[in-house]
């Protein structure tokens, strides 16, 4: 738990979010600015400040973040509508939030290429 951060203080029920899933070691919530009709994060946890700093014990914490994403998805409507996965790792990439997250945006067809 670092007290500077967003999204612990979210996990920590100090922060109000918009939560749609816990479990032991992830939550879900609606992203405040959302990019799409559908647009969810899906947070460990345990605060990981990025891909970077992720380790051989984080395994199961990704692996769950995607089964959760996937479980989402449908619960949303949009598993055959289709749907995007996004983690966003450092300055290039624009990430705002220093504990890792996967982004599940959905709902509408999305632009491409990304970069
Ligand atoms: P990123 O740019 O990948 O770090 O994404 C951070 C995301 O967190 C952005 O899409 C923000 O809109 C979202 N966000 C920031 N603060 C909150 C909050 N308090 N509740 C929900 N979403 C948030
Ligand atoms: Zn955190």
């Amino acid at each position: 738990m670092d007290p500077d951060c967003i999204f612990c203080r979210i996990i920590d029920g100090q922060a109000p979010a918009r939560v749609i899933h816990q479990d032991e070691q992830t939550i879900a919530f609606h992203d405040i600015h959302p990019a799409a009709p559908t647009h969810l994060l899906i947070v460990p946890v345990q605060h990981i400040r990025s891909i970077n700093q992720l380790t051989e014990d984080n395994q199961e914490i990704i692996a769950q973040m995607y089964m959760v994403a996937r479980d989402l998805a449908k619960k949303h409507g949009i598993e055959k509508s289709g749907y995007r996965l996004i983690i966003n790792n450092g300055p290039d990439a624009n990430q705002t939030v220093f504990h890792l997250h996967l982004h599940l945006l959905g709902g509408q067809p999305m632009r491409y290429p990304m970069g």
